[in-house]
This record gives C-alpha cells, structure tokens and sequence, in this order.
C-alpha cells in the first residue's frame, strides 16, 4: 500500500552513541518517548562514521550519501595554501557539491521537508519545503523568508553565544537548554501547521554535553560511581535529552518511521598530541618567531584579518557577536602565542581544529620521513592518503594525508601558529554513530540497514520508494 502521508523523521544527536544513550534509559524515567522508541524499534546498530568523524563532514555525508572526506572537507575549514601562509575559510553549503536528500526525495517522491539544523548547510537554501540553516551558521538564515518570524517567535538560536566549552557549566548548560527548546517548539509547531513528509533535525547540545562532561557521564553509567560530580553532569545530559524527548513525543504520534542517528560518538581523551610541536622537533616544520614587542601588534592585525575574512565569507552581519568574538580571540593570543608557522621554509605542517585525526600537509619529497617518524612514535591508528594538494601556489609538490590517532588520543594543531588554544576537552570524537529506527506498521527493511552512516541517504530512500 502506498500513502501520500507517509512520514518519516530523521533526528540526529550529535556526539552520541547507542551504548550513551541505553545506559541513560536505564537511570532516569525522564525520557518517555525515547524509551518508548528504543524499546520497540525494528532496528539498532553502530554505524561507522565518515573519516574525520567531525561534525561538518559527517554530517554533510549523511545529507548526500557521499564521503564528504573524498571529495577534500576534512575539517570545519577549507584550507589554502599560499607561499607563506595558510588561508582559512568555513566550510558551508556550496562546498558540498551533490545532491543533497532532501532535494532528491522531492524530487522523486514529491515529498514536503522540514530541514532544520544540519551542519554545515548554511545559508539556508531554496527546497520543496522549510529549512533553517545549520551550524555553524553566522546568523539566522530561513527558506522560505518568511519562516523567519516564527523562528523569532520563538528566540531560535543557532547555537550558544559563546565558544561553549569555555563557559561556566550552568551558564552552559542554561545556554544549551534555551538553544534545545526554542529548537524543539519552533520544529513542533512547524509539524502541526504543514503537510510534511520528511523532517530532518540535528541536535548539537548533546556532543557539547560530552566534550565538556563526557569522562564524568561515563563513570556515572558505566562505572557505577552513583554519587557527586558524576551525577551532577549525568543530570545535565538527560535535562537536554528530556526537551528533545518532547519532540519526540509528538513524532511517535505523527511518523511511520522516526530514526535516531548520529554523526559520530564520544570517548574520553586520554592524551592531547601536539602534532606541530613533534613536527618542528623532527625538524619538518619552521617557525617565524615573532619579535615578542611588535608580536602583539603584529599577531593582532594578522587575526583581525583572519577573523574578518572567515565572518565576511560566511556573511555575518552581526557586528555585536563579531567583534566580540575578534576580540576574545585577540586577548588569548597575547598570552599564548608568538610563533607562526613558516609554510615556505617548511617540509611537513598540520591544520585543522582539535580532533582525533587531523590533516598532515607534506612535500611529496618529504612524506616517507615524516610518516615513518610518526610511526616509531606509535601514536597513529592509520593513515589514509590523500591526493596531492589540490590549490594554491606553494612551492613544489605537496601531499595530503589524514591522520587518525590511536583511541583515547587527540591531535592539536593548534599550538603553533596564530590560533592557538590548550584544549579543554573531557571527551574527543570517536567513529562509532547511533543508529536506531522505530516504525509504526512494519515499513522497515531491516535486511538493507545501513552500515557506514553514507548508507543512510538510500536507506531513507528506499523506505519512500517502498511506501509512498
Ligand atoms: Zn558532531
């Protein structure tokens, strides 16, 4: 039988595993419809993520069904090389050159969306049906236009004001919670007033969650530490999966099929690897000191510059939210950094933000050395090579390698070089993503589930092709 109503909604929490989210079911009543889709799904699987498992790329592969690493997003910034430097600029929808699923449904199936939230599509684009722009949008960012005043009805947030993990637990957590609900009313309403077939919602408070709390979260659930701390930051995880839950709630009434899947999972970082301080003792890597008198000077107007070109490239016009943000960047460098890397004088650099793979930059001359070097150091899981370096006009052959570090590890990029930050993180990514769905009537076919989280995109397919 096939049915012009058929709906099926996608919601994704970030940073969250099948093994998270079991365990917390079976310490707290606070999640009702959760429960009630967990106990009765058809289905429920670890799926691998894409390499690197961060946020951006993994979830633009979900949305295309294409491993955004293979076609060069690695990272939640593009990078270029020049000569002399490094150019940054953030990753958004036009990079991601390939249909996206919701277009294609539409297409075949003549389906109505809801798209809200999914990194990195930003600006908002043109669909059959509504979609928010998602993180890490600059602003607001609506299809159809005017959809923007019900996002204002309700102070939608694309996400907390500040860099997250550097607040003050209640501030952040009071900062997630107002992000989640506005979040969860806006979607809720939109679901009563439209004729919709596909809703495709991703939830980033729960990965924040994680890398701030995450060694707590798992001593609580799976250590049986039932006391203190680890309660405490166990009770922030389930205060923002029980507005989620009301979302939820409303789906287990509206869907035939409702997935949860996420982008990748969390796991407590054990060591933080400072991959460009390696390098510049192997002595592939050559640093521009900077005079400490004129660094100040010098550091600030090259961040000012950055920092400009990476808000004017994702059109920020919130000069309020930007300046600050320029200016929190510009007090930390004073204190930390006085060295650049010199890309032209250099054999070996890596860039990319705090993740446990990171993007090694060589020249092609120079890449065995520098590989074998890495692997006497017994720190790399593996190493998946990449093309020569596409763009830009360096001087020689380069190559792109990606770096994955052994569980438990993190790469920092970030200690040489103008952006610089000692990492705060509890909890890194891992590969392994949730994967649940729960249906209505038997509409699943659990003997095509997916396996890799590319899969997910014919897997939705097919459940439309099947019953619509
Ligand atoms: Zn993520």
């Amino acid at each position: 039988m096939t049915r012009k109503d058929f709906r099926v909604a996608l919601v994704g929490l970030d940073g969250i595993t099948n093994d998270i989210i079991l365990k917390t079911l079976t310490h707290t009543t606070k999640l009702p419809a959760m429960t009630n889709i967990v106990k009765h799904c058809s289905l429920i699987k670890n799926l691998a993520s894409t390499t690197p498992y961060i946020t951006p790329v993994s979830w633009a592969s979900i949305s295309t069904g294409i491993d955004m690493s293979q076609i060069g997003i690695f990272d939640f910034f593009i990078y270029k090389i020049t000569h002399n430097k490094i150019q940054v600029e953030p990753v958004k929808a036009s990079h991601i050159r390939a249909p996206r699923l919701w277009d294609v449904l539409a297409k075949k199936y003549k389906t109505f969306n809801i798209v809200v939230n999914v990194p990195p599509f930003y600006p908002a684009e043109p669909i059959r049906g509504i979609m928010v722009a998602g993180f890490p949008a600059p602003k607001l960012s609506a299809w159809p236009p005017y959809v923007m005043n019900l996002l204002r009805k309700y102070e939608y947030k694309v996400y907390v004001n500040t860099e997250a993990l550097e607040l003050k637990s209640t501030e952040l957590v009071n900062e997630l919670i107002d992000v989640v609900y506005s979040r969860t009313l806006f979607t809720i309403e939109l679901l009563k007033r439209v004729d919709w077939n596909f809703l495709f919602i991703v939830y980033l408070a729960p990965d924040t969650i994680m890398h701030k709390y995450g060694k707590f979260i798992y001593r609580y659930l799976f250590k049986d530490t039932k006391r203190g701390v680890s309660r405490k930051y166990f009770m922030y995880m389930v205060s923002i999966l029980s507005i989620i839950d009301k979302l939820l709630r409303e789906l287990l009434e509206l869907c035939d099929v409702i997935i949860l899947i996420s982008d990748h999972g969390n796991i407590p970082v054990e060591r933080e690897i400072f991959i460009n301080e390696l390098l510049l003792r192997i002595g592939t890597l050559k640093v521009k000191r900077v005079n400490r008198d004129t660094m100040t000077h010098f550091m600030k107007w090259n961040i000012f510059k950055l920092y400009s070109k990476i808000l004017r490239n994702i059109g920020s016009i919130d000069i309020g939210a930007s300046l600050k943000l320029i200016n929190r960047m510009l007090l930390r460098i004073q204190s930390i950094s006085h060295e650049m890397i010199d890309v032209e004088k250099s054999n070996a650099f890596a860039v990319g933000t705090i993740q446990p793979c990171t993007i090694l930059i060589t020249r092609s001359s120079m890449s065995r050395r520098v590989l074998k070097a890495f692997d006497d150091m017994r720190i790399l899981n593996k190493k998946i090579i990449k093309k020569d370096f596409p763009k830009g006009n360096i001087n020689g052959k380069w190559r792109i390698y990606v770096l994955e570090a052994n569980e438990g590890f993190v790469f920092n990029p970030l200690r040489i070089g103008a952006l610089s930050a000692p990492s705060i993180r509890q909890c890194d990514h891992s590969k392994n993503c949730m994967f649940i769905a729960w249906n209505k009537d038997d509409v699943i076919n659990t003997e095509k589930s997916p396996i890799t989280i590319t899969h997910i995109f014919d897997y939705v397919i097919e459940l439309f092709k099947i019953n619509m």
